[in-house]
């Protein structure tokens, strides 16, 4: 499933190619066609992401909602002349570049704003918003006895983490994801804030989850396999001490974690 800064990123491009202007919006699918035609021809005012959700308000005040869940795509388009639609396209959103293809996500609506409020009300703090509040994620966190790496990947106390960057980050500030939430200290807490702040922005920028430094991974970006720079996630041996690693499911998940530089 795509993390917060797939989501992000998503908005940036989409608000690079149709915001402003307005869009051509056409279904290859049934079941969205008069959602398609609510949108066709009205100018898209905002893309922005809040967690894993992607929100379109447009300038009648609807706003397209979508959550792509676990198979859900976008895909970008310049070709032309584009070919139409397929019958597995949910939506096409075109400008005048650039067109982008949804397919297969668990959520697309048109929704009122106040629908969209109601959303938003049901999320945690997302780091990568500037009114991200980690007071917010600190009050659920330090008085609850479920474990933090439970806790991170529960989008209503923060939204935007999945299973890649939990392992990653608990691994980065050496908290144990079996930890209560009780027992991780404030100072813990702001340093897995600060790095989860800095690992996402790191995330939308590279465009795919690489968490070591430029320093640690001894060649270009573009050079790595898949998987690769990372610490803990998917990982044999620990990227910071190279201790094995220890693996165990939390919430039916599969989880990393050291032993060493994360000590229960
Ligand atoms: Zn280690």
């Amino acid at each position: 499933m795509p993390e917060g800064h797939t989501i992000h990123r998503l908005a940036r491009d989409q608000r690079a190619d149709l915001v402003g202007r307005p869009v051509e919006a056409v279904a290859g699918q049934e079941r969205f066609r008069s959602g398609a035609e609510r949108l066709h021809g009205q100018v898209l005012r905002k893309a922005e992401a809040w967690g894993k959700h992607l929100f379109h308000t447009y300038d009648s005040g609807d706003v397209l909602h979508v959550h792509l869940g676990l198979i859900g795509k976008w895909l970008r388009r310049t070709d032309d002349p584009r070919p139409e639609p397929i019958s597995t396209t949910r939506l096409r959103l075109a400008g005048d570049d650039a067109a982008w293809d949804l397919t297969g996500p668990m959520v697309c609506s048109v929704v009122s704003p106040d629908e969209k409020a109601a959303v938003v009300a049901k999320l945690g703090p997302d780091p990568l918003r500037r009114d991200g509040d980690p007071e917010r994620m600190w009050a659920k966190v330090h008085r609850s006895s479920k474990s933090i790496g439970l806790l991170v990947m529960e989008q209503d106390v923060v939204a935007g983490i999945g299973n890649v960057y939990r392992s990653e980050l608990l691994n980065i500030v050496g908290v144990d994801p079996r930890r209560p939430g009780t027992a991780v200290t404030r100072e813990e807490f702001d340093a897995l804030w600060a790095e989860t702040v800095r690992q996402l922005r790191l995330g939308v920028r590279r465009g795919k989850i690489v968490t070591m430094g430029q320093d640690e991974l001894g060649r270009p970006i573009s050079k790595l396999r898949r998987g690769e720079g990372r610490y803990a996630y998917k990982q044999e041996v620990c990227g910071r001490c190279h201790t094995v690693l220890d693996v165990y499911p939390i919430a039916g998940r599969t989880t990393w974690s050291c032993p060493v530089c994360q000590p229960r």
